[in-house]
């Protein structure tokens, strides 16, 4: 791989010249780490560890984290479509740990997509409270509503707004914010050579610097008084990293560095913005962990001041009888929904937080999870509503083993036939593997038609 010029002599010009031929030795080096993150809002770290078909070595800096066996295809296993875990850099695991979600919360991850750090505050928060993801670009947010759906969250806003239109509406108000900022993506050369491309024509340090810094500046104006604010990047840039949260310190008095001690984090840089207070942020080195480039901040605003309600959103109440084909679905199946506030918009049934605030000023993606769509008194059940379902034994149930054909089957869009199941009678049926839902299907005599959707399927 071709390392730009100038960043590599940057860098020379940074550390030691062992430091240096370590660093570089390294990122030149041909290696594909591979991890997932296990959604504990779905299943224990315990539990997971029992059920999952090989061994896992943990990933220091976060206990959901585990590197996983050379050659397993995680992407293909059915727990992946279950959404147990994701798939994702170890690395980008510190964030969201050092954000520290706690359940009942309301956070914000102002750049979300496509969603690797929400799906982990998500789980975090037990899909309590409120979290806000947000995206500048609309095509990413469809790719981060999905993960976040494959996970089972409900409690959820996604929008597609700049930052500042969050902050006319959130200043004060979220408990934790996430700005895991677009970057140089240095941090991921090694894992993407295209970027090192992408580095000298999008992506210099010199052009994201100014982007970031009004990243930070709205997200502050969005945490509440004495909450906390992370600040994340992907590379190795002191100007994109110690420097940046130096100029942004210097700016919000209002303020302070928490210090991140983590196994198999090293501290900041603070030498490299001429202040020592900086090495309490945290890098990931690929060359001292095993992990890509990683930086990370945590400031804490101080106390003081108010933590802003806003009035509750107002949907007119729908009458009960609008309910009654969900109901029966539910009966049917012998599903237990999950609880929450059912509200119709147009012909769709949504579940959405309580206490959710009016956000009409906001282009919202997504409100809430979208249980189905009501039509002529006929309810369709949505995907995202089989896998917010916990693991459960359904009285209308296909079971498919995990390493069995017909899960496969089920997950690439296949019928299957009546006669090779246990299933009695025509009708809906929740499809679960290990217990864990993966999707609808419906008897029809002799076939069980698929109702996995097309952008989901198995390749
Ligand atoms: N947090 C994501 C994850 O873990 O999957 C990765 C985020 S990526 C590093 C940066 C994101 O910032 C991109 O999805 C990009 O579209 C978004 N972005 C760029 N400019 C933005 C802006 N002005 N406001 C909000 N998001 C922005």
């Amino acid at each position: 791989m071709k390392l730009p010029e100038e960043f590599t002599a940057k860098m020379q010009s940074l550390m030691t010249n062992e430091e240096y031929q370590q660093f570089i030795k390294e990122l030149k080096r041909k290696v594909m780490i591979h991890s997932l993150r296990v959604n504990t809002h779905k299943i224990t770290v315990a539990e997971f560890l029992r059920i999952f078909p090989y061994e896992l070595t943990p990933v220091p800096w976060c206990p959901e984290g585990f590197y996983l066996p050379k050659g397993f295809k995680a992407s293909k296993h059915p727990f992946y479509y279950a959404g147990l875990y994701y798939l994702q850099d170890p690395s980008a695991m510190l964030p969201a740990a050092v954000l520290a979600p706690a359940p009942g919360e309301r956070v914000l991850d102002l750049c979300a997509a496509p969603g690797g750090k929400s799906t982990q505050i998500g789980a975090a928060m037990h899909d309590t409270g409120l979290l806000v993801m947000n995206d500048v670009n609309p095509k990413r947010t469809k790719a981060l509503l999905k993960n976040v759906e494959n996970f089972g969250l409900k409690n959820i806003v996604v929008t597609n707004n700049y930052p500042r239109e969050l902050s006319a509406v959130f200043a004060n108000y979220f408990d934790r914010v996430l700005v895991d900022a677009p970057c140089s993506g240095e941090g991921m050369f090694r894992r993407e050579a295209r970027l090192t491309i992408a580095w000298r024509r999008e992506y210099h340090p010199s052009l994201c610097v100014p982007l970031q810094s009004e990243l930070l500046a709205e997200a502050a104006r969005m945490v509440a008084p004495g909450g906390r604010l992370v600040y994340s990047t992907c590379t190795f840039s002191p100007e994109e990293n110690e420097m940046q949260v130096k100029d942004f310190l210097a700016k919000h008095p209002e303020f302070s560095l928490l210090a991140i001690d983590r196994e198999g984090v090293s501290p900041g840089r603070g030498e490299w913005a001429g202040d020592q207070q900086l090495s309490k942020t945290g890098r990931i080195w690929p060359h001292l962990a095993r992990g890509e480039g990683q930086f990370a901040a945590v400031l804490q605003k101080a106390k003081g001041g108010e933590r802003l309600e806003l009035p509750a959103w107002r949907v007119p109440e729908p009458e009960e009888r609008q309910f009654q084909p969900f109901r029966d679905f539910c009966a049917e199946v012998g599903i237990t929904p999950p609880l929450g506030r059912l509200v119709v918009q147009g012909n769709d049934l949504l579940l959405i937080p309580e206490n959710l605030p009016g956000l009409s000023d906001l282009t919202l993606v997504r409100t809430g999870l979208l249980v189905g769509e009501l039509h002529a008194g006929r309810f369709v059940p949505s995907h995202p509503f089989a896998l917010a379902l916990e693991r459960q034994t359904a009285r209308r149930q296909l079971e498919l083993a995990p390493d069995s054909y017909e899960v496969l089957k089920y997950l690439r869009g296949d019928t299957l036939l009546a006669d090779e199941t246990s299933i009695e009678g025509n009708g809906w049926l929740l499809v679960t593997t290990s217990g864990f839902p993966l999707g609808w299907a419906k008897r029809v005599g002799n076939l069980i038609k698929n109702y996995y959707p097309p952008s989901w399927r198995m390749r």
